[in-house]
C-alpha cells in the first residue's frame, strides 16, 4: 500500500503559457518524504529563460484576463474549486506524501481553499469603484478600480496550497495574472490547484508556475518590468529583501510574515476550554504555522493548572506518518527544523529553563519531534525571541494586566494573539491594547475567507483574506469628465 502511495507521486513540472513542461536543459530538484526520508519524486527546476517565459506569458495572460468581466471571471474561478473539490483525495494524499501533515488536515486544506476561490470569484463582483460630488456642476468625478498587472507570488512550504490559493484567488478575482514561485519541497500538491485553473479554462498565460532556487527567481521577477506587484509569505529576514527589491523597483507588495504569538490566559478565564482548544491548535502542522500559538502569558493563580491541562491535553497526540490511521500530528516537514528547534531548546536548557514534557527529536528516520512544553523562561532565550515553527509552547506567568500587555508587544512581530476571560471588560482592554494584526478572544477564529489575514510591525503588511485582500491587487482610477 505504502509502496504504491509513494508510486503516484509526480515528477512536478512547469506551467507556463498554459503548457505544462520541464525545465531548460531538464534540470530537477529531488523532493523527499518527510515522514520516511525516501525520495518520492522531482520538481522542474527553472532557469532564465524560463523565467522569462513565464513573465511574458503573464503579460500575455493579463491582456485577456484583465478585460474579462468579473462575472466570466468568477465563473471561470468556481469551475476551479469545483475541479479541485472532485480532486480532494488524491491531492491531499500528494500533499501528505511531500509535506508529512496528516491527511485529514491536507483535505480540510483543499476543501477549505475551495471555499476560498469561491468567496474571492464573489467578492471581486463587488469590487465598486465611487462617484465623488464635484464642486462645479457638470463635472462628474469616477473612482473605477483596476487590476494592478501580472503579479509575482512566493510561497512557503507549511501550506502547501493554502498560501498559494489566497494569492491566486485575490490576484484572479481582480483581474490581475500571476506567476508562483511554489516552494520546492512541496511542489506537487500547488501544482494541481494550478491544474484545476488551467482544467477550468483559465486562457493561456493566467496562471503559471515555476519552481528553482527562491533567491534567483525572485531577483529575476521582481526586477522584470512585466511584474506589477509582489506577494510573499515566509520569514521576516527574507520578507524584508523581497521588499526592499521590490521597493527599487517600485512594485506593490504584500508581505505576510513570521509570528510569535502570545496567548493571554486570565485567572478568570475557563481553563479546561483555553487548554484543550490550545493544544490542538499547536499540533496542528506540527506547529509550524505563522499564528501557531507560541508563547503562553498566564496569569499567576490559574498557572500551574494551565500548565498541567495543557501539558495533559498535549500529551493526547497520536503522532506518525500523516498517511496512517488516527494520526494527529505529522513529522516537520524539513530536515532543517529538528536542528532549528534543537537550538533553541539547547540555548533554553542552558540558561534555565525546565522542558516539561518533551523536547526531543522522535527516532531517526523520518523528522518527527515530540510536542514540547518549555517553563522557568525568561527574556534573554532565543525561545523567548524567535519563533520556533515548530510544535514548541512556551510558559511564562503574570501578575497585572500592564505587565502581561507590555510582554506581549515586546517583540517586534505582531500577526495573531489570542486571549481568554469571562469578562468583556478585560476583552475589551486586550482587544485594543494588543499591537497584533489578529486578536482571537475565547475562541480559535482566524483565518476564514471573509476576514482580514495579516500582520503589523515585522509581521508585515497587507491583508490575505477579507476584501482588503482584493484592495492589494487594485489600483484606483481617478476620472473627472466635464460635459460639452
Ligand atoms: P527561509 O527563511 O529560508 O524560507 C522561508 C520561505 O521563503 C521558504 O518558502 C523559501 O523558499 C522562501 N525563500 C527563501 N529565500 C527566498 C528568496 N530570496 N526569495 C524568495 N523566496 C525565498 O526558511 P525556511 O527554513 O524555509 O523556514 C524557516 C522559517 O521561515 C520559519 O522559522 C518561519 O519563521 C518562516 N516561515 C514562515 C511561514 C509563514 O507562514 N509565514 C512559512 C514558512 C516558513
Amino acid at each position: 500500500m505504502r509502496k504504491e502511495e509513494t508510486a503516484m507521486y509526480p515528477d512536478v513540472q512547469l506551467l507556463i503559457a498554459g503548457e505544462w513542461r520541464p525545465a531548460e536543459g531538464g534540470r530537477t530538484i529531488d523532493v523527499i518524504n518527510p515522514a520516511t526520508e525516501e525520495r518520492i519524486g522531482s520538481v522542474a527546476h527553472a532557469g532564465p529563460a524560463d523565467l522569462d517565459a513565464a513573465a511574458e506569458a503573464a503579460a500575455a495572460g493579463f491582456r485577456v484576463w484583465s478585460r474579462t468581466s468579473a462575472h466570466d471571471r468568477a465563473r471561470a474561478m468556481r469551475k476551479a474549486a469545483d475541479i479541485l473539490r472532485g480532486r480532494a483525495d488524491a491531492v491531499a494524499r500528494l500533499m501528505t506524501l511531500e509535506q508529512g501533515k496528516p491527511l485529514a488536515e491536507s483535505r480540510i486544506e483543499i476543501l477549505s481553499a475551495c471555499d476560498i476561490i469561491d468567496w474571492f470569484a464573489e467578492e471581486a463582483r463587488r469590487a465598486y469603484g465611487r462617484v465623488i460630488p464635484a464642486r462645479a456642476p457638470g463635472v462628474y468625478q469616477l473612482v473605477v478600480k483596476e487590476p494592478v498587472g501580472p503579479v509575482a507570488a512566493f510561497t512557503p512550504w507549511n501550506f502547501p496550497i493554502n498560501q498559494v490559493v489566497r494569492k491566486v484567488s485575490a490576484a484572479l478575482a481582480a483581474g490581475c495574472s500571476i506567476v508562483v514561485k511554489a516552494p520546492e519541497e512541496t511542489p506537487a500538491s500547488p501544482a494541481e490547484l494550478l491544474r484545476a485553473f488551467a482544467d477550468a479554462g483559465v486562457p493561456a498565460g493566467v496562471v503559471g508556475l515555476v519552481y528553482g532556487v527562491p533567491a534567483e527567481i525572485s531577483q529575476y521577477l521582481i526586477a522584470h518590468p512585466a511584474i506589477r506587484k509582489v506577494t510573499f509569505t515566509g520569514s521576516t529576514a527574507v520578507g524584508k529583501q523581497l521588499a526592499a527589491l521590490a521597493g527599487q523597483h517600485m512594485k506593490r507588495v504584500t508581505m505576510e510574515l513570521g509570528g510569535h504569538a502570545p496567548v493571554i490566559v486570565f485567572d478568570d478565564a475557563d481553563v479546561d476550554v483555553a487548554a484543550k482548544q490550545m493544544a490542538g491548535f499547536k499540533l496542528r502542522n506540527a506547529g509550524q504555522v505563522c499564528i501557531s500559538p507560541t508563547r503562553f502569558l498566564v496569569q499567576e493563580r490559574v498557572y500551574d493548572q494551565f500548565v498541567d491541562k495543557f501539558t495533559t491535553a498535549l500529551g493526547r497526540a497520536k503522532i506518525g506518518n500523516g498517511l496512517d490511521e488516527g494520526v494527529t500530528m505529522g513529522p516537520l516537514a524539513n530536515e532543517r527544523r529538528i536542528p532549528a528547534i534543537e537550538g533553541m531548546l539547547a540555548d533554553a536548557r542552558q540558561k534555565g529553563a525546565e522542558i516539561r514534557k518533551g523536547g526531543n527529536r522522535i527516532g531517526n528516520k523520518g523528522y518527527f519531534f515530540e510536542p514540547t512544553v518549555v517553563t522557568g523562561v525568561n527574556r534573554d532565550m532565543r525561545l523567548m525571541n524567535e519563533e520556533p515553527f515548530g510544535p514548541v509552547a512556551v510558559m511564562q506567568p503574570f501578575a497585572e494586566f500592564d505587565e502581561v500587555v507590555a510582554e506581549a508587544n515586546r517583540l517586534p512581530y505582531g500577526l495573531a494573539s489570542y486571549a481568554y476571560t469571562r469578562s468583556a471588560r478585560t476583552a475589551n482592554a486586550i482587544a485594543a491594547g494588543i499591537e497584533a494584526g489578529m486578536v482571537s478572544i475565547n475562541h480559535v477564529g482566524l483565518a476564514l475567507p471573509e476576514v482580514p489575514f495579516g500582520g503589523v510591525k515585522d509581521s508585515g503588511y497587507g491583508s490575505e483574506g477579507g476584501s482588503e485582500a482584493i484592495e492589494a491587487y487594485l489600483n484606483p482610477k481617478f476620472i473627472t469628465q466635464a460635459g460639452l
